[in-house]
């Protein structure tokens, strides 16, 4: 019996996620499963141009992202064996629906949460020729509401498949390589969350108890792993560093990076509530060069809105606490919000905004879309009727280029807010990425938050009023109304032509209108500083912006350079009364190399399209591309 697995993840085409899935599933059969099986288990589709093989057994390891496809491989495996059983998985599968088969003919078999046990059982019944209804598996036969879940495995016995299938892992990282790709490991150390955020169906296993799988099987499979030489360790738990192992983790891992070279990198999403254990996870990262940043979901600040997405039990002041260590250690911080909360209004969407600007994420703040996933709290009927949810269905994908594009759900208008304020709330959010993050107006709105005491949300309100950028901001609204209007739409802004982020098209639109902006900024300013301090903070702000009008030399009354470097530097939620001292200054910008390793010289780029692949390329990580960091600190 041929069994095929697809695990074909939302890849950014350059890296391949090792199939962690098929080992995990091939190991508990081989290790664990108390009866032997007679199969052949086929490489699984785990790169994005891999298509379906006759298989006796399709297995679909189904996500958001990969759902559309899973399906086409379902239809190609059926009809290359009629008689193919095609078992779905995963958070996408709507399994609470009545009619799911109905949808989606080409499914035979549900399986609900971990996949283990449920498919060595499945195989041993279909060749025994047993009954297949048993607790976990939903059939057109067997379906029912609540279906019978299976009860969870003992972590503690299962094996790594980095260890039991270390051959075929290094062949797939052959593989991968042999195409040019980045390898990246998905690793485990525990499965489920006690928390249950409306948003989130991580694992289909939240709000449950944690289960860890055992420390020293971990660390000999954390062996097996770096001599896989991944680029990338991603770790899978919901809260890592919840726990004194996972520094052990840590570590393990930089002596791996220490003695081989590899892993280059390691993620994680952090404990939200118990931050001992993240802080020095992060230090030993960062000690060793194998951390980019460190990433907080806020989603929001406003404690509403938290209640309604159940998150009012994670604290926001953990994370400020978080920030500090990570701020003490030198590490980038990027920030988080979801856009579209129930509870959510422009106004408060401001408020989270200046609220992080307040806290210093000043050149990152990520904004995902509420996307109602399938099986999340928040796709239940009781919680879109409380909330009045509205959603629409709309093509998706984070970046424009390399990325796969899926159909989400996503929400537009709740009780709190409507069409038109969810469209300001995605046009503020591209204004702030691409004014504040990217620094077209960025040391203008820190010189009257600490000086002047204006708050940011203030600020921003008032620039939106600026003639200049009140028609770059309704042209992007245009464009996100017909994204909103348009079946086959997809969230891109178009900017001469070619498709951007709508961040993106905000700071281009604003290059192209620098002169109208800052002659509109230089009378905007006049109400708070005098004119020759208002002056020089023009010239500095303005000859700042990695931007191909700024000047390598211009002169000050004002001692910005010593000022800003303060206010940038400042710990995290700290305001800066200083005065702001006299010097009159010839500033001669000689190294206008930028990036945190100041690995992209500026005084090379010519064009737009330059600035285009050197400041916009990476959304995720933009720490002093936006400006001339040797300003600062030489
Ligand atoms: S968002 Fe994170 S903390 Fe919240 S339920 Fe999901 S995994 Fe748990």
């Amino acid at each position: 019996m041929k069994i095929l697995l697809v695990q074909q993840p939302h890849l950014h085409p350059g890296s391949i996620y090792l199939p962690l899935q098929w080992g995990l599933f091939k190991t508990y059969m081989e290790v664990n499963y108390e009866h032997s099986l007679d199969v052949e288990w086929l490489d699984p589709l785990f790169m994005m141009d891999q298509e379906v093989v006759e298989c006796d057994i399709l297995l679909l390891s189904c996500y958001v992202w990969n759902f559309e496809k899973n399906l086409e491989h379902a239809r190609k495996a059926k009809e290359l064996n009629p008689d193919c059983i095609v078992v779905a998985g995963g958070p996408e599968v709507p399994y609470k629906r009545k009619d799911v088969f109905d949808l989606y003919p080409n499914i035979d078999l549900i399986a609900l949460n971990e996949g283990e046990h449920l498919v060595s059982e499945l195989i041993y019944r279909i060749q025994n020729n047993l009954s297949l209804d048993f607790p976990g598996i939903i059939t057109k036969e067997t379906i029912q509401f609540p279906p019978k879940f299976a009860p969870k495995l003992d972590l503690s016995k299962c094996i790594s498949p980095y260890i039991h299938c270390f051959d075929d892992m290094k062949r797939f990282v052959k593989q991968a390589h042999d195409n040019g790709k980045r390898v990246i490991c998905s690793l485990e150390t525990n499965r489920g969350c006690p928390y249950q955020c409306s948003f989130c169906d991580w694992g289909s296993d939240t709000n449950s108890k944690i289960r860890m799988w055992n420390e020293d099987m971990m660390l000999d499979a954390l062996d097996h792993i770096v001599r896989l030489q991944p680029n990338l360790v991603f770790i899978n738990d919901a809260n890592y560093g919840s726990f004194e192992r996972d520094l052990r983790y840590i570590k393990k891992l930089a002596k791996g990076k220490q003695e081989t070279g590899f892993p280059q990198i390691v993620t994680f999403q952090s404990a939200k509530n118990n931050k001992k254990y993240v802080n020095q996870c992060y230090k030993v990262l960062y000690d060793n060069s194998m951390v980019m940043a460190a990433d907080m979901s806020f989603q929001h600040t406003d404690l509403e809105v938290l209640d309604n997405i159940a998150r009012s039990n994670i604290s926001n002041d953990k994370l400020i606490i978080e920030m500090e260590e990570s701020f003490n250690l030198g590490i980038p911080m990027t920030g988080t919000l979801i856009c579209g909360n129930p509870g959510d209004t422009v106004e408060k969407w401001k408020k989270a905004w200046s609220d992080l600007l307040v806290l210093g994420f000043h050149d990152v703040v990520k904004v995902y879309d509420f996307h109602l996933i399938e099986n999340s709290p928040a796709n239940e009927k009781e919680y879109k009727d409380k909330f009045a949810i509205q959603t629409l269905r709309k093509r998706q994908a984070e970046q424009v280029k390399d990325r796969n594009l899926y159909d989400a759900d996503i929400v537009v208008s709740t009780y709190s807010f409507n069409l038109e304020d969810y469209i300001k709330m995605q046009s503020l959010t591209a204004l702030l990425q691409g004014v504040h993050n990217l620094n077209i107006v960025r040391f203008i709105a820190l010189a009257l938050y600490h000086n002047k005491n204006v708050l940011y949300k203030d600020f921003y309100t008032d620039f939106l009023n600026f003639k200049s950028i009140g028609s770059i901001v309704n042209n992007l609204e245009i464009q996100i109304q017909d994204y909103i209007n348009t079946d086959l739409g997809i969230k891109f802004a178009e900017y001469n032509g070619e498709k951007c982020l709508y961040e993106e098209f905000i700071y281009l639109s604003c290059l192209d209108n620098i002169d109208e902006i800052y002659t509109e900024c230089r009378e905007y300013l006049s109400q708070f500083f005098d004119s020759d301090l208002r002056d020089d903070i023009i010239r500095f702000n303005y000859n700042m912006i990695t931007g191909l009008h700024a000047k390598k030399q211009f002169s000050l009354t004002y001692d910005l350079p010593t000022y800003y470097k303060k206010l940038i530097t400042l710990p995290p939620n700290v305001q800066c009364t200083d005065s702001i001292p006299v010097k009159i200054l010839n500033l001669d910008i000689l190294d206008r190399r930028i990036g945190v390793n100041k690995a992209i010289d500026f005084d090379n780029i010519k064009t737009t399209d330059g600035i285009k692949r050197a400041i916009l390329k990476n959304s995720n990580f933009r720490h002093r591309t936006s400006y001339f960091p040797s300003v600062f600190f030489g």
